[in-house]
């Protein structure tokens, strides 16, 4: 069977695990508590070429292929923050992608050098106060207006919401007659500090702490006609284009941090002592180890494979959908077992499957539930 990770990977696996063990996972406490990324940290991002690393070369990208970004992904999510993994991977894989698929050159030249030199962050505003899961029910407004959009409505949720620069935001610019709720979408790039756009709140959450998120407001918001990304009506289509790939990063990001806690839970085993030996001798818990340890290699294999098929540009819908399903439920069930064999350290702040098993409960919430995904893998299975 062919490698999926080459030696290029394996390389740019070995700088990004450098960087993180020096420059991020001493500060991500510090990061955790003041509930945001420096700006600093983005900047060196940047420098070190990791915000685009398949991003053209002719903008300032890596060139490399997505594999590149899976790496970068996993590294990431060894960070012991989801929140500074969850917010890079908004801004590389979420978000900025969408202006290289359907971006004007002119835009591809005003916006990306800023993107991967971490000057211009990214968010992605999708989901609103009254809709998540059903993309098509969004009800903010971009109306024409001369040679601008009129931008009403607001937006929930959204990561690097609070601190961001550019925002990738969905409207609605025609109707959606009922036989195709899907018809009518368009998207836009939106800069901070437009009139009429405000952050209306900062969210207090339950993990992801070291991410910012935001509640956003928009009301008759000027946004020039320029900055339509893609085709106006076609913005459900192309955001379904790049689901499969934030999916995939979710999965990836969940793998990925719960390897972690599972390798900090057996150093805990292997010191930890009670009735004269050190727990890892125990057979109840060697045994959940082995389970826990199987059930990601599981997941693995099932992302890999997703991987592969996405990168060799073959239609994985039903395959992405069964990655992401499985491997963010077998991460829970690896943070909910790695606190239980913590015992009450498990519950301290000071220990980082604490912050693991608040993490990653979002990934089967956000990016498409889990239930989501198990209504997409049912429709591809002879059922009716
Ligand atoms: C920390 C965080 C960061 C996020 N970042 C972003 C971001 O950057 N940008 C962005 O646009 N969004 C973001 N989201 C939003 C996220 O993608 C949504 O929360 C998610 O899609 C679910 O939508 P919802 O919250 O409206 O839940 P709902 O759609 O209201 O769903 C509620 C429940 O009903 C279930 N459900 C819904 N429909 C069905 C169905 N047909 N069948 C069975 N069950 C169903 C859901 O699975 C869920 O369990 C973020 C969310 C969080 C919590």
């Amino acid at each position: 069977m062919a490698r999926l990770f080459t030696d290029e990977h394996d390389m740019l696996r070995k700088a990004i695990r450098a960087f993180v063990e020096k420059e991020v996972t001493p500060h991500v406490q510090a990061w955790e508590e003041a509930g945001r990324i420096p700006r600093s940290f983005w900047r060196r991002l940047g420098e070190l070429g990791f915000l685009g690393v398949d991003f053209p070369q002719e903008y300032g990208g890596g060139g490399g292929d997505f594999v590149s970004s899976v790496v970068l992904g996993e590294e990431l999510a060894r960070c012991r923050s989801g929140g500074v993994a969850f917010s890079v991977l908004v801004h590389t894989d979420m978000s900025s992608p969408w202006l290289v698929r359907f971006g004007t050159e002119a835009q591809k030249r005003q916006y990306l050098p800023g993107i991967l030199r971490g000057e211009t962050v990214c968010a992605l505003g999708i989901t609103e106060p009254g809709t998540g899961s059903d993309m098509a029910a969004l009800a903010t407004r971009a109306v024409r207006d001369a040679d601008h959009y009129r931008l009403t409505g607001s937006k929930i949720f959204i990561t690097n919401g609070v601190y961001g620069d550019l925002y990738f935001v969905a409207a609605r610019t025609g109707s959606a007659p009922a036989d195709r709720r899907h018809a009518g979408i368009s998207m836009f790039l939106v800069e901070r500090g437009l009139p009429g756009f405000q952050v209306s709140r900062k969210l207090d959450k339950m993990g992801m702490r070291a991410s910012d998120t935001a509640e956003l407001a928009f009301q008759d918001c000027p946004v020039p006609a320029a900055n339509l990304l893609g085709v106006e009506g076609r913005g459900f289509q192309q955001l379904a284009s790049g689901l499969q790939r934030e999916r995939l990063m979710a999965a990836v990001l969940a793998v990925s941090g719960a390897d972690q806690a599972l390798e900090d839970t057996m150093a805990y085993l292997r010191q930890r002592t009670a009735f004269g030996e050190p727990l890892a001798t125990l057979q109840a818990l060697r045994h959940r180890v082995a389970d826990l340890a199987t059930e990601l290699e599981a997941a693995r294999r099932l992302v890999y494979h997703a991987v592969e098929l996405y990168a060799s540009g073959a239609e994985c819908v039903r395959e992405v959908s069964m990655a992401k399903l499985f491997a963010t439920e077998a991460a829970n069930r690896v943070a909910y077992h790695a606190v239980q064999l913590h015992g009450g350290y498990g519950y301290m702040r000071e220990f980082p499957v604490e912050g693991f098993f608040r993490d990653v409960r979002l990934y089967p919430i956000a990016s498409g539930s889990s239930e989501i995904m198990r209504e997409i893998i049912a429709k591809r299975l002879p059922l009716q």
